[in-house]
């Protein structure tokens, strides 16, 4: 095992990933802009490094500086949590070139699924289901109404090196693709560096199903059930629950089996997401995620498997400590996302932390870097906090998350707290009955 980790991060994920090392008794390195010297994953690790004033550029994008903080204190690994340098293959290459270990999946494997298209294609050669569309890159109009042709509109048009939910036009007939074409390419050309877009059908009403794999990158590998991430807004996710409310032990199964047996065809190494839209019980692969997500928490309490500790021995070479049939799937699970924004304009709200009280008891996860008196920097992503709770069925968890948000008290800053109370005795959200569009909608008509 290693003897001491890097963690290219801040904030909640940071503490996350420090918690995991600590356990398996791993020395800690935290390195910080001067914005967060005051962040509890800086207090609570052995070592800290500053590399670089507030903007992530200079510092938690600054490879340069990075390797000369794992330098100077013999790190001998580096997790990059998420976002950052999670899904950059250049320095999962350059951390190798330096002997260090990147603590994911190879080079080769970043590169292929960070390429939306190329991704694509090797899903469909694996086995996996995708959504009907074209086969590579499209930059004529003529093109893209052939396709559209063949598969019907409405159609989107997504960038290949898109993420984040950014740089996706829908067309609804041949008088609006051009148009579409034209903006999709512009905006992806000035948000990612490549104008590079694909279409595929415009779905309209699913919901967003992903499941959570697990390779040993020797062959082995399994599959951790599935999360419903269907609660989101401009694309974001908002509130992610496991199990999926609507599908059977069968289709889990059925699912998984063909994401861990790709990823066993792949020799993956590490934790992955294989991201899926769910239509009338259709699977369509949109993307794969070659890191450790955000709401991995809730696969955690399901399975009762510390995912970070699985990435931390796979990195070593220790492989993985579970077969796929010791995988339980426990009960149910709900994450809610605490952004630091108000709760109805979601417009951010960074300032001082006067009063925080986190709620607790049984079945009641907080995980989150804030305290009292701490200063939220205004540079950062607004997730300040996530609010994790299990429990035996849904309506038991259902009801825990309810008394669990009405304890929870973070004042001085504005949270969407408030918008979690009122999705919590929603009918539609009670029931499971929603797809990726309800909240939008809700939204709007609020
Ligand atoms: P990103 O990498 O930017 O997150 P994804 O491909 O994962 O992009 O898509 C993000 C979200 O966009 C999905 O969860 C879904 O809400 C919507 N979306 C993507 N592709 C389609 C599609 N073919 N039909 C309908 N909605 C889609």
């Amino acid at each position: 095992m290693f003897k001491k980790v890097l963690i290219a991060n801040r904030g909640e994920i940071a503490l996350r990933i420090l918690r995991a090392c600590k356990e398996l008794d791993i020395g800690t390195v935290a390195v910080h802009s001067t914005a967060d010297e005051d962040a509890m994953h800086v207090r609570l690790a052995d070592e800290s490094v500053c590399i670089g004033p507030p903007a992530a550029k200079d510092s938690y994008l600054n490879i340069h500086e990075i390797l000369a903080a794992c330098e100077i204190t013999g790190a001998d690994a580096i997790h990059p949590g998420y976002g950052f340098l999670s899904e950059n293959a250049k320095f999962a290459e350059i951390l190798e070139e330096h002997k260090i270990t990147f603590i994911g999946p190879s080079a080769e494997h970043i590169r292929i699924m960070g390429d939306k298209i190329e991704a694509k294609r090797t899903a469909k050669r694996l086995g996996i289901p995708v959504v009907p569309g074209s086969e590579g890159e499209v930059t004529e109009e003529s093109e893209a109404k052939k396709i559209a042709k063949e598969i019907g509109y409405p159609v989107i048009i997504k960038a290949a090196s898109g993420g984040g939910g950014r740089g996706m036009k829908v067309a609804n007939s041949d008088a609006e693709i051009g148009n579409a074409l034209h903006m999709a390419r512009t905006e992806a050309g000035a948000a990612f560096g490549d104008d590079a877009v694909y279409i595929e059908k415009y779905l309209a009403t699913p919901r967003h199903i992903e499941i959570q794999v697990l390779g040993d990158g020797k062959g082995g590998g399994v599959h951790l059930g599935e999360r419903d991430c269907s609660l989101q807004r401009r694309h974001q996710k908002v509130w992610e629950e496991a199990t999926s409310p609507i599908l059977s032990p069968e289709q889990r199964s059925e699912i998984g089996e063909i994401c861990a047996s790709a990823i066993r065809g792949l020799k993956y190494s590490g934790a992955g997401t294989i991201e899926f839209l769910y239509e009338n019980g259709e699977f369509y692969f949109i993307e794969m995620n070659t890191r450790l997500q955000v709401e991995h928490t809730i696969t955690e309490m399901i399975t009762r498997i510390d995912l970070v500790n699985e990435q931390l021995r796979i990195a070593a070479g220790e492989g993985l400590s579970v077969t796929q049939d010791e995988i339980p799937f426990l009960g149910h699970a709900i994450e809610c996302r605490i952004n630091a924004e108000h709760p109805q304009t979601f417009v951010p709200s960074p300032g001082t932390i006067d009063y925080y009280h986190p709620p607790g008891g049984l079945g009641v996860r907080v995980d989150s870097g804030i305290y009292q008196g701490y200063k939220i920097p205004p540079y950062y992503d607004s997730l300040i906090g996530k609010l994790i709770v299990h429990g035996r069925n849904r309506p038991e968890c259902l009801m825990r998350l309810r008394r669990a948000l009405d304890e929870f008290v973070v004042d001085g800053i504005e949270t969407t707290i408030p918008l979690f109370q009122d999705l919590v005795t929603n009918p539609d959200i009670l029931a499971g009955d929603y797809d990726i569009h309800w909240l939008e909608k809700y939204l709007e008509a609020k």
